[in-house]
């Protein structure tokens, strides 16, 4: 089954808006396989987003993820990284469609409540860097059949 990593940022997090945003993926269906709170270094910030190293943005960037606790997140699921990707909506949260959490809670690019892996490969990459295997869940939740 497919897994992705998601993680609710400082802003979302300081804004009280973790139940709900994790209530948008159980109810959709999806399961819940790794959860933690976490401040986060430099180190794991400069790596988690070293795709955008050379972007006027990155060095705020970077500020921001370490400014305060991040709730860590991987979930798992038919299509997770996809549909996560669409409940989040797009980067600018000033474009993101009404529905999404970025189109209901947010207004800046640069305070964008939640981060979502983009590809299998980036999904891959982003929970081997965030957890370890000892840190994931293996289990089926009996509502499963309900589901698929
Ligand atoms: P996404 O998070 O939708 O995958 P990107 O990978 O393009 O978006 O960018 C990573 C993060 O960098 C964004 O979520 C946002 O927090 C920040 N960011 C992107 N573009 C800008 C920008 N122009 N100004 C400030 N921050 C930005
Ligand atoms: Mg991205």
């Amino acid at each position: 089954m497919e897994r992705t990593f998601l993680a609710v940022k400082p802003d979302g997090v300081q804004r009280g808006l973790v139940g709900n945003i994790i209530g948008r993926f159980e109810s959709k269906g999806f399961q819940l396989v790794g959860l933690k709170l976490v401040q986060v270094s430099r180190e794991l910030a400069e790596k988690h987003y070293g795709e955008h190293k050379e972007r006027p943005f990155f060095p705020g960037l970077v500020n921001f993820i370490t400014s305060a606790p991040v709730v860590a997140m991987v979930w798992e699921g038919k299509g997770v990284i996809a549909s996560a990707r669409k409940i989040i909506g797009v980067t600018n949260p000033l474009n993101a469609e009404n529905g999404t959490i970025r189109g209901d809670f947010g207004v800046d690019v640069g305070r964008n409540i939640i981060h979502g892996s983009d590809a299998p490969d980036t999904a891959e990459r982003e929970i081997a860097l965030w957890f370890t295997p000892a840190e994931l869940c293996n289990w089926q939740p009996s509502i499963s059949t309900w589901i698929y």
